[in-house]
């Protein structure tokens, strides 16, 4: 296991007078940080490293000016709306709501295909080199393989339009049913070689039990497919619930993991298993009520391997903006957030 190294290069000539120091950050609030010329500094400088994202979604990662040329107008001051209130503070159940009024939106293979491109597209924007997308398959017209088809197609497009790696992960839900969990393996299974690098199970992480997708998931690691498991969103996951899920679909990387148990951190901690953290993300949705509460900043300096990801960009900003937040919280140098980066590369899902 590779950790940070402690000696920190002159490569960001960091700005201190007049500036928070992470010291005093705990007193303000997200937008605060971002207005202070520290975290301007640190934006500037990130922006302009290549950069490795591994935890996005599609229906959270397309530009919102894509959204705005396919929606009528009331639809998008609903959107804007509900994005505003979002990045205030929203519950964690009120959040995916807005999932809702994007997919009204997304609602055409067409669209689909050009939401994966414009993803890649935004991706390259942000200097992000390689990325992991995310997308649970929905039947808009064909089925599943026709959604499929066309993200694949979006990507394909963007990755011969830009200098960028994207690979796939289909997503399921814990109540993804047995038939569709069942067709959505054998879809990655069948599309493997166009960029399909593993599962993630995400959603509403107390909807559901999971029982309907354990099975699958198991052919899933079979056919040797990495999974990765949200869990640890809602405080209302019970411990049961967790361990059951942690021991049942040993995940190779997890997403989030704030409300985790202490078995269940146990669990993780003792495995190595990385954790995907998204720090804005955690603060809109009111997992912590500020960004320097996410518990596994705590881990950094211990080793853990930690990867930090936007989640949903086009809510929370995008992974310049993460990095930015996090150098300002744990008072990293530059040449630091280039070897947490080069280590996400290293926990990314492989052929
Ligand atoms: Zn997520």
């Amino acid at each position: 296991m590779t950790t940070i190294p402690r000696t920190k290069l002159p490569t960001l000539n960091m700005v201190h007078t007049n500036t928070h120091h992470p010291s005093d950050l705990s007193s303000l609030s997200l937008k605060q940080i971002m207005e202070t010329p520290r975290y301007q500094q640190y934006l500037a400088a990130i922006q302009n490293i290549g950069k490795t994202e591994l935890h996005a979604h599609l229906a959270g990662a397309v530009p919102l000016e894509f959204l705005q040329k396919n929606c009528d107008e009331t639809t998008f001051s609903q959107l804007s709306h509900d994005i505003d209130k979002i990045r205030n503070g929203v519950d964690y159940d009120k959040a995916f709501s807005i999932f809702d009024t994007i997919g009204k939106i997304l609602n055409t293979e067409q669209r689909i295909e050009e939401a994966a491109f414009e993803f890649c597209r935004a991706q390259y924007n942000d200097k992000v080199a390689f990325s992991e997308l995310r997308t649970g398959l929905k039947n808009l017209g064909t089925g599943f393989e026709g959604y499929l088809q066309a993200v694949l197609k979006g990507l394909e497009r963007g990755m011969q339009t830009y200098p960028i790696q994207v690979n796939l992960l289909l997503s399921l839900r814990r109540n993804t049913t047995e038939a569709d969990a069942d067709k959505t393996i054998d879809l990655a299974l069948k599309y493997r070689d166009k960029g399909i690098t593993g599962i993630d199970v995400s959603g509403n992480s107390v909807c559901g039990d999971a029982k309907g997708i354990f099975t699958a998931l198991q052919r899933a690691k079979e056919l040797k497919f990495p999974v990765t498991l949200h869990i640890g969103e809602n405080p209302k996951e019970t411990p049961e619930q967790q361990m059951k899920e942690l021991k049942t679909i040993q995940p190779q990387r997890i997403g989030h993991g704030v409300f985790l148990c202490p078995e269940a951190i146990e669990w993780v901690r003792s495995q190595h298993i990385p954790v995907e953290v998204c720090i804005k993300s955690a603060l809109s949705v009111d997992m912590i009520d500020h960004a320097s509460k996410h518990p596994w900043l705590k881990l950094l300096q211990e080793g853990h391997p930690l990867v930090f990801c936007t989640d949903d960009a086009t809510l929370f900003g995008d992974l310049s903006s993460e990095l930015a937040l996090l150098a300002c919280l744990k008072d990293l140098s530059l040449s630091e957030i280039i070897e947490l980066q080069s280590q996400a590369h290293q926990y990314a899902f492989k052929h």
